[in-house]
């Protein structure tokens, strides 16, 4: 699994600074999520080819998260792309995007398909053959979705030695993955667990901004492997978190704690602090294993 960050600063942009954007790679898919204006110069910078882009989710429609997405959808038609793209994002991002192709003259080369969210209960939102992803309502001056992503648990692991002793007929190991007990000759049943061992343990990733401090998300995101969750301000600013419905660093690690999750990456810092040390700092007082993002960083997850 890898995480570039493609921009995370809030609001107001400044000469090295990107907005809200990032892409998630697992197991070969790519996830582009949220997309904030300049996004597809990032994506060139961090040489992301564009045609592996298939999904994008749009957190909510604040424009340090969306006002990038005209500008990538027009550029794919004038790649002439092909396959069709899927945007998941709030009730209204149809609206959006199509009256500004309509008032463009914009023609597309491919098929937009939107997944307009509504809920403001968790749902899954898609699954391929080998990731899942499920919203993670949050709160927010607007409607405002986080993402969960889940590598799917893959087959069972054969234990090859047991199977040679036991002579099974390597036809049968398609089935055997999938968990199916064996009927031996002398009729003797074997059950699975003898001859696998269970999946190897899959990576998961949540999404987690813009948000006010919402310990309630915490049950969903117990024990994810990362945690990308915003932190616009410190708790010096704490009454401005509460007022514009974002969350401080220390709530951010009050999160991660309480989630047990394995790491956290802060964002979303607000353009008034220079130093995003203290952000890391302020997190670390609560929460040990505290990163942060920047614009072009890459974080790489194997399992051990
Ligand atoms: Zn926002």
């Amino acid at each position: 699994m890898e995480l570039c960050i493609l921009g995370c600063h809030s609001a107001t942009p400044k000469a090295s600074l990107n907005p809200t954007s990032q892409v998630l790679e697992v197991n070969g898919e790519v996830f582009l999520i949220d997309c904030g204006e300049g996004t597809q110069v990032q994506l060139r910078r961090n040489r992301i080819r564009f045609s592996r882009i298939k999904h994008i989710f749009i957190s909510h429609l604040h424009g340090d998260h969306c006002f990038g997405l005209i500008g990538l959808i027009s550029t794919f038609g004038l790649l002439n792309r092909q396959p069709d793209l899927n945007i998941y994002g709030p009730k209204g991002i149809e609206n959006f995007i199509k009256h500004q192709l309509a008032l463009t003259k914009t023609h597309l080369s491919y098929q937009l398909i939107f997944h307009e969210l509504e809920s403001e209960e968790p749902k899954k939102i898609l699954e391929t053959e080998k990731v899942s992803v499920e919203t993670i309502p949050l709160q927010h001056r607007i409607y405002t979705n986080g993402f969960l992503f889940k590598e799917k648990p893959g087959d069972r692991q054969l234990l090859l030695d047991v199977l040679q002793e036991l002579s099974i007929e390597k036809a049968y190991y398609k089935s055997i993955v999938k968990g199916k007990d064996v009927k031996l000759a002398s009729g003797k049943i074997i059950k699975n667990e003898e001859l696998t061992l269970p999946p190897k343990k899959t990576l998961s990733y949540a999404f987690c901004s813009d948000t006010a401090f919402k310990p309630d998300i915490v049950k969903q995101i117990q024990d994810v492997d990362v945690l990308y969750h915003e932190a616009t301000f410190l708790e010096k600013h704490e009454d401005l978190a509460y007022k514009t419905m974002h969350s401080t660093a220390k709530q951010a690690g009050i999160i991660a704690q309480k989630a047990k999750v394995g790491e956290l990456i802060l964002g979303h810092y607000s353009a008034r602090y220079r130093d995003t040390e203290d952000f890391k700092e302020e997190a670390e007082t609560v929460f040990d294993n505290v990163k942060l993002a920047s614009s072009g960083k890459k974080f790489t997850y194997h399992l051990a």
